[in-house]
This record gives structure tokens, C-alpha cells and sequence, in this order.
């Protein structure tokens, strides 16, 4: 009984930190957006107001098929130290936005273990790097081994 409990409690913690994860991600990508189209001198944003909207492109891979268990990676933005140590691994995926904070520029611009090398390198432990759509990379399960604590 009291493991069947803690079990239930267990895995109410995995769908709290789930949906953490989900709304942080949101935030990022919804933060990203906002940052693009107001542009250096907010004129974006004027033309938006005055224009419909179009829903930004998903950078998806297209080479891939969804394996189910997939999880973006994200960063804690407001909690980077600007350190450089992502953005020098690998552009493509990480880039600074215009207070210089990390974000997750394409989750897929590189291999899955660029982002487990940045979790692992951040200073600020602020990079989570969610788990591959591929799973066909070369020792992909210890990359995910190795990205675990991450997240
Ligand atoms: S490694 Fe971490 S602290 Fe450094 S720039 Fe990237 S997200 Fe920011």
C-alpha cells in the first residue's frame, strides 16, 4: 500500500515537473518570437499590430520519425551567466538573445550530445537537454545516460 502511494506520488512529481518544463518551454519559445519581430528598434512590433499574424516555423528535423519518448531541450534563459561555453559548442543550437541570455536557437541544428556536452559545461546549470528524436546516433543511449541529471 504505502509503495503503491509512493509510487502514485512519484509519478504526480514527474507530470508537476513535466508540465514545469513545458511552460518553461513555452515561455522561451514565445519570448524568442516576441524578440524577433520587434527587431533593434521595435518597428516589428508596430507592423505586427497592423498586420495578421503568422505562426513562426517549427524547426523540426525531417529526417527523423518520432521515436514517443522525445522531450525538447530548454534553457533556464533569465538564469544564464552569458558564459559563452554553449554558444561556442555549437551556434546552431544555442544563441544569445538581445540581454545576452542563452536560448535554444534550433534543438535540432546539431547532434543530440552537443547538448549533453552543454548541460555538462554550463556554469550556470541552467541547460536541460531533454531527450533525442533519433535514436539512431552513434551511442545515443549514453549520451541520454549522460543527459539524465540534466533534466
Ligand atoms: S553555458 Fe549556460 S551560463 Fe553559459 S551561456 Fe550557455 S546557458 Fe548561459
Amino acid at each position: 500500500m504505502l509503495c503503491e502511494l509512493a509510487g502514485l506520488n512519484k509519478e504526480k512529481k514527474e507530470v508537476a515537473d513535466i508540465e514545469k518544463k513545458i511552460r518553461t518551454e513555452v515561455i522561451n519559445r514565445i519570448s524568442k518570437g516576441l524578440m524577433q519581430l520587434a527587431g533593434d528598434d521595435g518597428s516589428g512590433l508596430i507592423e505586427l499590430a497592423s498586420n495578421d499574424v503568422v505562426a513562426p516555423a517549427v524547426n523540426e528535423p525531417s529526417n527523423t520519425s518520432s521515436n514517443g519518448s522525445y522531450m525538447a531541450p530548454w534553457i533556464e534563459t533569465e538564469s544564464c551567466t552569458s558564459c559563452d561555453e554553449c554558444t561556442k559548442l555549437n551556434n546552431k543550437i544555442f544563441a544569445y538573445n538581445n540581454n545576452k541570455k542563452a536560448y535554444i536557437l534550433n534543438a535540432f541544428g546539431g547532434p543530440y550530445e552537443d547538448l549533453v556536452k552543454a548541460a555538462e559545461k554550463c556554469t550556470a546549470r541552467v541547460i536541460h537537454p531533454g531527450l533525442p528524436q533519433d535514436l539512431s546516433g552513434k551511442d545515443i543511449e549514453k549520451w541520454i545516460k549522460r543527459g539524465e541529471k540534466y533534466n
